[in-house]
């Protein structure tokens, strides 16, 4: 039998039995990139992080609508009410049309994470097409009459919703902690308090992305995106909502206000946080500038980096810490992931060339058992590619006898790599894909040569048989004899 799903719920800080709402269906929403600069490492731990989840949903038979949205408008400097909007001040540094660098970067955004393996999500809605809902949401938080207007600007009520529900409630937070945190305000300011938070904001005369609406030409607030895209692609209510712990204070914290205040209930059952990558000890993020693009990742231009990693190695590095840890980036902890993922790719590819023994010498159905428990128990890959390196050691003694397996567990160990490390894990072997445009071409083809050389040798072409290993090694491929045939690797 199957482990029952437990996730980490940060609402009710334990750990719970999934439950969905639809049988066999799942609704998932996850705030996504705010599209105003190049994807960086900051960016993958989220994204890894839903693709894991998205994966691990799917291949246990869910049908997911994955809903992660992209933020072109709206997202100011100070994360709050304040200062320029990001894609807005970035377009006029660069003289560009403000959707032009949301486009731009958006397929930047696209173009890193496929690379790195993440699924493209079910549906990715931008804020600026969807400010017509936006508009329909603050006016149903105004009717409730946990809102009001300002000077052609819309604020959400927060002492007012605080004396019916608990603002604060997902951060753990009091109203009296949040004065304590917040700036006194200046005078000019629209708002009653200064924890009130925009969700329709007037335009100044210089700010270029303006709608019309019942109360000026103007903005949505950033929080509102989220309460009116999620409502629209997944209902009232919906199963998981996901995001970043830099998120969860005040972005989350104002989406469960505003749905409260709205629907009278909060949208999410399950709120799940990926904790945060940090670099020396610090978050890593554009507004600290510490951050490493993925691109100076993956060509290993950037002074923190000692060589370049590859997209797998980002992937598994992430993959080997529990997604509610936090990852600290050091060239150390990256090399080791680098070696650790080929030594798994090495280990699956003993696997597909052992051959059948009489008798198994060990118990094959075992690791997909393990790697079950691990993931059911709130998504804990680490356990996961532990117990798949465990079984790396016996593929390994599989090809020199000291372990046996039979023809039909060998199949068995097949599929249960295949699910978790590929389907699931979401891993590739760059090795064998950079051959042929993700095909792997090289295995077939040294094969055939090997297996040439086998009848040159059956035929006492000694100098032919030494030729076909004196060329591959010189374009680096390692040959091996053995009593029933060849071994080889790549060097
Ligand atoms: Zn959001």
């Amino acid at each position: 039998m199957k482990p029952t799903l437990t996730l980490y719920n940060t609402l009710t800080r334990r750990k719970e039995e999934f439950q969905t709402i639809h049988p066999n269906r799942v609704g998932m929403y996850v705030c996504g990139p705010t599209v105003y600069g190049d994807p960086h490492l900051g960016h993958t731990r989220p994204a890894i992080t839903f693709d894991l989840l998205f994966r691990y949903l799917q291949a246990e038979g869910y049908k997911v609508r994955y809903v992660r949205n992209i933020t072109d408008v709206g997202h100011l400097e100070h994360d709050a009410d304040e200062g320029e909007d990001k894609i807005a001040k970035k377009a006029r540094l660069e003289q560009l049309e403000p959707m032009e660098v949301a486009h731009y970067y958006t397929e930047r955004y696209h173009k890193y994470m496929d690379m790195m393996g993440v699924l493209s999500p079910s549906i990715e809605p931008h804020a600026s097409g969807h400010i017509m809902e936006q508009i329909d949401f603050v006016q149903r938080i105004l009717d409730a009459g946990f809102a009001y207007e300002s000077n052609g600007s819309v604020y959400f009520d927060v002492e007012k919703y605080n004396a019916v529900h608990h603002y604060g409630c997902l951060s753990g937070r009091n109203l009296d902690d949040i004065v304590t945190d917040t700036r006194t305000l200046d005078g000019q300011s629209d708002k009653q308090h200064s924890y009130d938070f925009a969700l329709w904001k007037k335009a100044s005369p210089e700010h270029i992305m303006r709608w019309r609406s019942p109360w000026s030409d103007g903005f949505p607030g950033w929080h509102m995106e989220c309460s009116a895209m999620s409502t629209k692609y997944l209902g009232e209510q919906f199963d998981i909502h996901g995001g970043g712990m830099d998120l969860m204070f005040p972005h989350h914290e104002c989406e469960i206000a505003q749905s409260t205040a709205a629907l009278g209930h909060d949208s999410a059952r399950y709120w799940v946080h990926n904790n945060m990558i940090t670099i020396n000890g610090k978050k890593m993020g554009k507004s600290y500038n510490n951050f490493i693009t993925l691109e100076q990742m993956f060509n290993g231009e950037h002074e923190a980096l000692e060589q370049a990693y590859s997209p797998m190695t980002v992937r598994f590095f992430i993959l080997q810490a529990h997604y509610r840890s936090t990852l600290d980036f050091s060239n150390d902890a990256l090399k080791a992931a680098e070696k650790g993922l080929d030594r798994l790719m090495k280990g699956i590819e003993a696997l597909s060339k052992s051959k059948p023994a009489a008798t198994s010498s060990f118990n094959a159905a075992e690791l997909a058992e393990r790697c079950e428990a691990a993931m059911a128990d709130d998504l804990n890959s680490p356990m996961v590619i532990s117990a798949l390196f465990d079984y790396v050691k016996i593929f390994n003694s599989l090809a020199d006898g000291s372990h046996t397996a039979t023809a039909e567990d060998l199949e068995t160990l097949k599929a249960t790599v295949n699910r978790w490390v590929f389907d699931i894990l979401g891993l590739k072997d760059e090795k064998a894909a950079t051959a042929g445009g993700g095909k792997d071409l090289v295995t077939p083809l040294v094969e055939m040569l090997l297996n040439m050389r086998l009848e040159a040798k059956a035929a006492k072409n000694w100098a032919l048989s030494d030729q076909i290993r004196d060329q591959l090694t010189a374009i680096g491929i390692r040959v091996k004899d053995r009593k029933d045939g060849f071994d080889w690797e790549i060097e």
